[in-house]
């Protein structure tokens, strides 16, 4: 019985986690998922193991930004714009034939893109 409660409560804390993510317009680090669930009682170690679940999962993706990972809620390919002052990142749809510009890629097989533009956002002008 203990193990099936253990279990739930895993569960839910997940599901929270995973909302906060799917949530966020701005690529949140795991500091902004404690901050925004800092009501619910979710310590941050909770969320940085939740967090890695997820990403193992397939369900949430994750790249490093200035040596901070940040979470994703987008899967398919796309890419960046960053705010060189807030650190906010927004999402920029790329092309299906995006994958055709890269040289030889025929021998790389499957590749990850990495595309980033950066400025000065709105809010910080
Ligand atoms: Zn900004
Ligand atoms: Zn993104």
């Amino acid at each position: 019985m203990m193990n099936k409660q253990k279990k739930r409560r895993l569960t839910w804390q997940k599901e929270m986690v995973f909302e906060a993510v799917m949530n966020s317009d701005s690529h949140p680090s795991a500091g902004d998922i404690y901050a925004i669930l800092a009501d619910s009682g979710i310590g941050i170690a909770t969320i940085y193991r939740q967090l890695s679940n997820l990403v193992e999962d397939g369900k949430i993706g994750s790249f490093e930004f200035q040596g901070e990972v940040r979470y994703d809620p987008v899967m398919q390919p796309h890419a960046h714009i960053v705010c060189s002052k807030c650190n906010r990142i927004w999402d920029v749809e790329l092309p299906a034939e995006i994958r055709d510009f890269a040289p030889m890629n025929e021998s790389f097989g499957d590749f990850e893109i990495d595309l980033t533009w950066k400025g000065v956002c709105n809010d910080c002008k």
